[in-house]
């Protein structure tokens, strides 16, 4: 069955938009074909204090993986990406990249360690306007 999912995307370490073009390819090579995808926003970080300013992005993607399935492989992609740090006690802090799962077709959930949609993408503008911009670009389609 296929699915679709959003995804948001964030990186403030290095070349970011190289960062934000790899974890896309990575998406589209191990989740499924993206169909659709917002432009690179640049945003202040949010809950702890930087002097890195981050790059932030959403993707639609049409994927075969559960949700579950989904989070390992957004997961996996970014420690492959370099990404070191897990976040500590509800802190975060610099990251190479960060991708977190919006929505997945109509469903909620609330597990552990996986809550759909994600508990806090409707406070954070550098997750909602990129979404909006998907959004809309499918809605002229
Ligand atoms: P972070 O280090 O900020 O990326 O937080 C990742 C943690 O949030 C992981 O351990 C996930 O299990 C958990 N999590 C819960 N809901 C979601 C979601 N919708 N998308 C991504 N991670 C989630």
């Amino acid at each position: 069955m296929m699915h679709i999912a959003y995804l948001s995307l964030g990186t403030n370490l290095g070349d970011k938009e190289k960062n934000l073009l790899s974890a896309i390819s990575e998406i589209e090579r191990r989740i499924g074909p993206i169909r659709a995808q917002s432009a690179f926003l640049a945003t202040e970080p949010w809950g702890f204090e930087s002097e890195n300013t981050f790059l932030n992005a959403a993707v639609c993607v049409e994927t075969r993986l559960a949700p579950l399935d989904l989070l390992h492989v957004t997961q996996q992609i970014e420690r492959d990406l370099g990404r070191t740090h897990k976040s500590v006690g509800g802190q975060y802090h610099d990251r190479i990249i960060d991708i977190d799962i919006l929505l997945y077709d109509d469903l909620h959930l609330a597990t552990q360690e996986l809550t759909i949609p994600h508990p806090h993408m409707y406070e954070r503008d550098f997750v909602l306007i990129p979404l909006q911009q998907i959004l809309n670009e499918e809605k002229r389609q």
